[in-house]
């Protein structure tokens, strides 16, 4: 049984067209996704701002509000969870966010920041047991047990992500959806983060839904990677496969733009025309038509593609990537 099993969720907010608008437009930023996550995988995540990865991210620990679908951990669906269940399940899905300097409330201490969620837990019954989880989790994340008196300004950004490490930590999560973890780090300091991630998946098990919109990243930390454009996903199948021999045409794009992701294969830059589209009204048929340099009219305007099978393990959604044939599948 998969850890996470996601079934055709959307998450639509309502569109805001200024004070008096009375207008009923929704923004559609994830779109009847699915996708599943093992115990102890890395998924990576990846897509332009504003294809919805983020809110996916955010609608899996329950921070944002669900229109459809279900969120199935460990086979129970937090999607129909409220109140204090939902809350005591939180521990097993935890968070850490893109802003190491907006993410810690600058007041608290480090070790009221790490301890808070232990504290809404009841994990821990006195106060020498607190101190003594507080110093195994800093030490955990390579931070001296005696910042923890500290306040987070005092703090880089590199030592900040990892204080937000060890607060997810805290609750002993199976999966942490990791949203841009490094992207607002120096480079230096990205590779350490992605370390420090990779050492604690393998000494406890964690699952990662990596979030990231550098392709290089996500394919060192991950065993699959999944491509949203416009809320939907577009290509889903393992790292090696999406960076060697992407099928759906955004993700050839979005690969040609980083040749430093695969030096040994030579590619021609696939640069795409215009921005992405609002989510309000997305283009009709295959969102990404207006973009796509191979796109076939008028189906491609017409028909929207859904996600098949292509290979081994391997699923796109475009008219032109052939079905893997149903006796060849695995
Ligand atoms: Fe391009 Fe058509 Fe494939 Fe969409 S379905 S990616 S428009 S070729």
């Amino acid at each position: 049984m998969p850890l996470l099993d996601v079934k055709n969720l959307k998450v639509y907010f309502p569109a805001k067209h200024g004070a008096f608008s009375r207008a009923r437009d929704f923004v559609k930023a994830v779109d009847d996704v699915s996708f599943t996550i093992a115990p102890g995988e890395t998924l990576g995540l990846v897509g332009e701002s504003g294809c919805g990865k983020t809110t996916l991210g955010r609608a899996i620990v329950r921070l944002v509000e669900l229109t459809a679908g279900s969120i199935l951990f460990e086979g129970e669906n937090l999607a129909q969870l409220n109140g204090a269940t939902l809350r005591a399940r939180r521990r097993n899905v935890q968070m850490i966010f893109q802003d190491p300097y907006g993410s810690l409330n600058p007041r608290m201490t480090v070790a009221d920041i790490i301890a808070e969620a232990l504290d809404i837990h009841g994990l821990v019954d006195t106060q020498s047991a607190r101190q003594k989880q507080i110093a195994e989790l800093l030490q955990a994340v390579g931070l001296d047990a005696a910042y923890a008196q500290r306040y987070p300004h005092e703090f880089s950004g590199g030592q900040r992500q990892r204080i937000g490490i060890a607060r997810a930590l805290a609750v002993e999560p199976k999966l942490i959806v990791c949203d841009e973890p490094v992207s607002a780090l120096d480079v230096s300091v990205q590779a350490q983060i992605i370390n420090l991630l990779q050492d604690l998946q393998q000494e406890r098990g964690i699952a990662y839904l990596f979030i990231a919109h550098d392709l290089a990243v996500v394919e060192h930390i991950s065993r699959r990677v999944m491509v949203m454009y416009l809320g939907k996903v577009v290509e889903l199948a393992e790292a090696k496969a999406i960076i060697q021999a992407p099928k759906h045409p955004y993700t050839q794009a979005l690969i040609s733009a980083v040749p430093e992701v695969d030096p040994d294969t030579k590619r021609k830059r696939i640069v795409l025309s215009g921005d992405v589209p609002s989510p309000i009204r997305p283009p009709s048929g295959c969102r990404f038509h207006p973009r796509c340099p191979v796109a076939e009219y008028p189906r491609c305007q017409t028909e929207a593609p859904e996600l098949r099978q292509v290979a081994a393990r391997h699923g796109a959604a475009c008219h032109l990537v052939k079905p893997l044939s149903f006796a060849g599948s695995d």
